[in-house]
């Protein structure tokens, strides 16, 4: 039986495809090629200046960038995983837990924290893709509960960040079983009369598409972004078809009724805090208010 004997390559591990050097001066562009200042894309929230190519970005600037002043109180920054599986696969997960937490300076892969956008108390969940591919394990799972739990608590409205390879396969089962628990917490929340924002960035796959991401009362992506289940490669090889063009992006995505709308990251926070404000019936007030129009 060959097919049994066959030897398992480990998976290669998703490296950053974007050629960016976060201690250099100059970033290049992946999209356009374009050599960029690296405070220059700092100021324009790691938007590509030529092309509108948007670079990943970690969730302390994905909180800066949504609550007002850049101001917000963080829930649960304690809480980290326990390893209960003892998992090993090229490495101890215990190993790479640690390497992580040093490597990003957070104990898991979500930032949970209350704040106001546009003045709205919202609470924000804001995934960590540098942190084991933004995976969701047991810590995320509960993170995310609780700061929705907190949400009905307090009478706010909920948005989460995604951004995540999908569930974290060193904590098997357990992973997985993250998907309900979050849901059912989406659930009571829309039973309690509040909404809820899944903002898709790039990549938004695995159990989070599953779950969470695709479970908003508005699903926003930003452009571009890789959005789906399995990848395409793994789909192309399971079917033996050819994909069309752009399949699993925001664009095709949207064409197809999968998300309700794509905004630039430029333009998220007042998006976003434009449809808080319709969907909590709150008046538009403050520097965000449509001018007044003459007839
Ligand atoms: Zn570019």
């Amino acid at each position: 039986m060959a097919w049994f004997k066959k030897t398992r390559k480990p998976i290669e591990p998703q490296t950053d495809k974007a050629s960016r050097v976060p201690e250099g001066l100059w970033v290049k562009c992946p999209a356009c090629g374009q050599v960029i200042y690296h405070k220059e894309l700092e100021a324009n929230q790691q938007v590509c200046p030529k092309c509108a190519h948007h670079f990943r970005m970690n969730a302390a600037d994905r909180l800066a960038l949504l609550f007002d002043e850049g101001r917000w109180t963080e829930h649960d920054a304690e809480l980290r995983s326990t390893d209960p599986l003892k998992f090993t696969d090229t490495k101890p997960y215990r190993d790479r837990l640690a390497a992580s937490i040093r490597a990003t300076g957070r104990k898991d892969a979500v930032v949970t924290a209350s704040g106001t956008i546009d003045g709205i108390p919202t609470v924000v969940a804001a995934m960590e893709y540098s942190f084991i591919g933004g995976s969701m394990g047991v810590v995320v799972g509960e993170k995310i509960t609780r700061a929705i739990e907190l949400a009905i608590a307090e009478r706010q409205p909920v948005v989460v960040v995604c951004c995540s390879g999908g569930a974290r396969m060193m904590e098997g089962t357990l992973s997985l079983m993250q998907m309900a628990k979050i849901s059912a917490a989406l659930g009571r929340l829309d039973r309690a009369g509040l909404p809820y924002l899944s903002v898709m960035t790039d990549p938004t796959t695995g159990g989070v598409t599953a779950s969470f991401a695709m479970l908003g009362d508005l699903n926003i992506a930003e452009p571009k972004a890789l959005i789906g289940f399995a990848g395409p490669r793994v789909i192309e090889q399971t079917i033996r078809q050819k994909l069309p063009e752009g399949f699993q992006r925001s664009e095709f995505l949207l064409e197809k009724g999968m998300i309700d709308l794509i905004v630039d990251r430029r333009e998220m926070k007042a998006a976003i805090a434009s449809a808080l404000r319709i969907l909590t019936g709150r008046p538009p007030t403050g520097p965000s208010a449509p001018a007044h129009i003459d007839g």
